[in-house]
This record gives structure tokens, C-alpha cells and sequence, in this order.
């Protein structure tokens, strides 16, 4: 945290599951550490009622990673948020970060996901650079198995790695939450978040890690 140590760290996850395959391991971490975490779902659900069971895994994910602060933008969106006006969406994130004090701001990557590149040009705008919030340091990218096709792919930029080797459990744990997401085989499998792990944690030399692109960090 800042010298100051007042902010939080803040996740937005287009849809369930999204924060836990990027950043599962560096939550724990820092809900480990009492760090206020807090992680906003976009999109759930394809009618406003609906999407009841991927919440419900979402708030038994959460418990696992000790995460308490938790919020959902836009129900019965999921798959349609370029429906969503542009202003709303920014705003909306805007205001996330303002109201939990966000210090760290973790986002998704862009994918071929259209929810994906509609949360990833949000959020830039969020915090294009005249927008001024008093504990913002640092803008993270993160990566989900899919952003190795499409938009993900291709971005480049610095890479900070966080090593969670004593969270790995955790972020394996929280993923089998999602019975209705994981599959067996794949890029939505375990074996294949583990693989992953696994690669990031070579290239940081330990086990796992998870990587992050580094948008914006100011000291
Ligand atoms: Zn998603």
C-alpha cells in the first residue's frame, strides 16, 4: 500500500469468474494481509432476474478468498454490455472507485469477449489521467486463459508478477465454486488455470505466480 495506507485494492470483473482466473491469488494475498478487497461484477445474468446460480457460486468464490466487499453493476446484461450506454458503464466505474478508496485498480484485459473490450475501454476512461482520485496509484491489467485470442493477445506493455505460491490453493478452491463455468478440458479447466500459473511462475522464478500488466503506477 501507498505511504499513506489508506486505500483499498478493487477488481472489476466483467462477469463471475473473471477476477478469481486473473487475480485469485493476489486477493488472497492481500485479504490475507487485511486489505480491504473489494470485487464488482459488470454483467450477470441474460434477464434481470436471472443469473442467480453464477451469483451464488460468485458469493461462495468470495468466501474462499476472504473477500467481503463485493458489488454487481448490471444485471441481466451478461453477453449484451455494448447495450449499455457508454456514459453509465464509465460512470458506474467511476464511481467504484471513488466510493471503496481504490489505491490498487485491477481490470480485465480486453478479449474477443464482447463484454471484455467493452469493460476494458470503460475503464481506461475511468481513469483517463485528468480524472483525479486522492488514493489511485496503481492501474493493473490482468489476463484470463482466454485473452491469449483476440485483442488480449496482442497487448503489450510492462509486467509485474505477483508470486502466490502460498495462495494457489485458494485460487483453485474459489474456481471450483464455479460449477457452471469450469470445464473439463480446455482453456476454462483447472488444469489449464494451473498450467498457466505454472508458466507465470517460471518466468518469475517460483512456482506460480499470476501476471499483470502495469498501465499506470504513480509514487
Ligand atoms: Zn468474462
Amino acid at each position: 500500500m501507498n505511504i499513506k495506507g489508506e486505500g483499498g485494492v478493487l477488481v472489476v470483473s466483467p462477469h463471475c469468474d473473471d477476477a478469481e482466473f486473473g487475480c485469485g491469488g493476489t486477493i488472497a494475498k492481500y485479504t490475507k494481509n487485511k486489505v480491504p478487497v473489494t470485487v464488482i461484477i459488470v454483467a450477470v445474468g441474460r434477464e434481470a432476474d436471472d443469473g442467480l446460480s453464477r451469483i451464488n457460486e460468485f458469493k461462495a468464490s468470495m468466501g474462499v478468498l476472504g473477500v467481503t466487499s463485493t458489488g454487481i453493476l448490471f444485471p441481466g446484461y451478461d453477453a449484451r454490455l455494448n447495450e449499455v450506454p457508454s456514459w453509465k458503464l464509465v460512470g458506474a466505474i467511476e464511481r467504484a472507485i471513488s466510493e471503496y478508496n481504490t489505491e490498487k485498480l485491477f481490470i480485465p484485459l480486453p478479449s474477443f469477449h464482447q463484454d471484455h473490450k467493452v469493460v476494458w475501454d470503460a475503464s481506461l476512461a475511468a481513469v483517463r489521467p485528468n480524472k483525479v482520485y486522492p488514493h489511485l496509484t496503481d492501474v493493473l491489467g490482468y489476463e484470463y486463459p482466454l485473452t491469449v485470442w483476440g485483442d488480449g493477445a496482442q497487448y503489450q506493455s510492462g509486467g509485474l508478477y505477483y508470486r502466490i505460491d502460498d495462495t494457489m490453493r485458494l485460487k483453485m478452491k474459489a474456481l471450483q465454486q464455479y460449477k457452471s463455468q469450469m470445464s473439463k478440458d480446455g482453456m476454462l479447466s483447472l488444469r489449464s488455470v494451473r498450467a498457466l500459473a505454472a508458466r507465470r511462475g517460471a518466468e518469475a522464478f517460483t512456482k506460480y505466480a499470476e501476471f499483470f500488466h502495469v498501465l499506470r503506477k504513480i509514487i
